[in-house]
């Protein structure tokens, strides 16, 4: 998985049209919100950004730990991985 530099961390994650990886594809990641049901395709460019700058984590049916996001939908910090 790539890293980034942290002073990139910010920018990457709202450029994120730009932020082409190397070789293999973007996994996506299926998320669904705990509080409002909204649900979405988390890019894996932005799952490894936001593992950088939040504290939350939960957890993917294969075991793979991810960060808990901010639901674009009503807000909280409720947008865990449906997967
Ligand atoms: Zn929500």
């Amino acid at each position: 998985m790539q890293k980034k530099p942290s002073e990139n961390v910010k920018a990457e994650w709202l450029d994120d049209e730009d932020d082409v990886p190397f070789g293999d594809p973007p996994r996506m990641y299926n998320y669904k919100c705990k509080n409002c049901g909204f649900m979405s395709d988390i890019n894996e460019a932005h799952i490894d950004v936001a593992y950088a700058w939040t504290k939350k984590r939960t957890t993917c049916q294969d075991g793979e730990v991810v960060p808990v996001l901010e639901c674009p939908d009503c807000g909280k910090i409720a947008f865990v991985c449906a997967d």
